[in-house]
């Protein structure tokens, strides 16, 4: 196979989580030898799949053999660039080549819509796939919203809808998409990153490669001048709504994705009439799970799911979405940064109560006392949250899980974590009857 030039007969696939697994797969069936390595240790399934194609792999570590004889390297998107085997890799100059790079250079002349930001990212992507179907494109969102892009590489479809992280950005060299969307940048992986500075270039190289035929669309608020964007621009603020029930039924973040998304179909459909969307038909895509999910709880408590809140900036939205009082629970790993910010707002809008759990919760007891917010309960667990959450709310209030940080301490993923909220409200403020 040519990749960027060259010619690659053997790629060792760092990471053999989902990107890694479609990226062996499709290597495997272009006649490329993939060698699979990983720093944890893999399922049985994974070893007798990986056994059955005849695929060597290492796990536990990565060891010298993922650099021995390979032509190229391709790391999961998680993966860190800094580790040893990449340096190693560089300094022998074997070329590292992001699944986002190498599915770009396979896929052909499909066209490409790319979304970045710190939140948002999911449902634009999804606004933007729901709206150009019904215009009766052939669009497909992919990256890192679930499905690897590489997965559509040999039968792409008209248009790819691509979200993109920070993680892919920075593994990037030569992805180039036609439209590029940067939603909204407030602090995120900064332990990744390094700085605030650093976060925000790496998000501003979505639009590194675009030309002047291209499409970049921002918000108001961020400034390209310190960046060269060579693409015209559209400030998605500028997107006139529809007025109608529907619209206004909607948070103000979720105006604000619709309106990312209708900029984003211009780029592709420059004469499309917001009026003519069928908005009903993306409620799916305005209600994706564990986003401001309403958990059917017994009684007057209204209790809300936002599992995949995993940053501060997520959570300050979430509580802008919500009347009323509100008893809010906050907790997991921290991010390190921006949370200044949310005990701000927590003080001004004077909430009911802030439950804190798992690891991030001595950390954000202290933030939010330096702001003078002292109606805190602490636990351990998100059972123990709930519980202490129920106790606190008054009839009629919310209770908003939106935890502002990542699920890693006790979960998997935030998935994970949002399933087991869900559960624990069934068991523990019980589920209204459907009669
Ligand atoms: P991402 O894919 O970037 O994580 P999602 O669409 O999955 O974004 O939404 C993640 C969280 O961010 C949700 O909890 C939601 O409340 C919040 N959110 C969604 N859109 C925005 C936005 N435009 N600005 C700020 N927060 C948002």
């Amino acid at each position: 196979m040519r990749i960027a030039e060259r010619e690659i007969s053997q790629v060792t696939v760092l990471g053999y989580g989902r990107t890694g697994r479609a990226v062996a797969k499709y290597l495997h069936e272009h006649g490329v030898r993939p060698f699979v390595s990983d720093s944890s240790y893999l399922s049985d399934a994974d070893q007798s799949s990986l056994m059955n194609l005849r695929i060597s792999f290492e796990q536990g570590g990565h060891t010298q053999r993922a650099i021995e004889g390979a032509d190229a390297i391709v790391p999961s998107p998680g993966i860190d660039p800094t580790i040893s085997i990449l340096q190693l890799a560089r300094a022998r100059g074997i070329p590292i080549i992001s699944e986002l790079d190498l599915a770009y250079l396979r896929s052909g002349d499909t066209r490409i819509i790319a979304v970045t930001g710190t939140n948002g990212k999911s449902t634009t992507v999804r606004l933007i796939e729901g709206i150009l179907r019904g215009e009766g494109i052939d669009a497909i969102a992919a990256g890192n919203i679930g499905l690897p892009f590489i997965t559509l590489a040999d039968d792409p479809p008209d248009v790819v809808v691509l979200e993109v992280s920070s993680f892919q950005l920075e593994q990037s060299s030569l992805f180039h998409p036609q439209v590029a969307c940067l939603l909204n940048i407030s602090p995120d992986h900064l332990d990744r990153h390094g700085s605030m500075e650093e976060y925000i270039a790496v998000k501003m190289s979505i639009f590194a490669r675009q030309g002047a035929s291209d499409t970049a669309i921002l918000p108001r608020g961020i400034d390209p001048s310190k960046s060269t964007i060579a693409a015209r621009i559209a400030h998605f603020d500028d997107v006139a709504l529809p007025e109608n029930p529907f619209v206004e039924s909607l948070p103000p973040h979720n105006r604000s994705n619709l309106r990312a998304a209708i900029a984003c179909c211009r780029g592709i459909l420059p004469d499309l009439r917001a009026d003519h969307i069928d908005l009903p038909a993306l409620k799916g895509a305005l209600h994706l799970p564990y986003r401001m999910q309403e958990e059917r709880a017994c009684g007057s408590l209204r209790v809300i799911n936002d599992s995949k809140s995993t940053n501060a900036a997520s959570a300050i939205t979430a509580l802008r979405s919500v009347e009323g009082q509100c008893v809010l629970i906050l907790g997991g790993r921290h991010k390190g940064a921006g949370y200044d910010d949310l005990a701000h707002f927590i003080a001004q809008r004077d909430l009911r109560h802030v439950i804190l759990y798992g690891e991030a919760r001595s950390f954000l007891q202290a933030t939010l006392r330096d702001v003078g917010y002292t109606h805190i309960t602490a636990c351990s667990d998100l059972e123990c949250a709930l519980k202490a959450a129920a106790s606190e709310a008054h009839g009629g209030d919310a209770i908003l899980f939106s935890p502002a940080c990542s699920s890693y301490d006790q979960y998997g993923n935030y998935v994970e974590r949002g399933e087991h909220f869900s559960r624990l409200v069934r068991s523990i403020l019980g589920q209204e009857s459907d009669s």
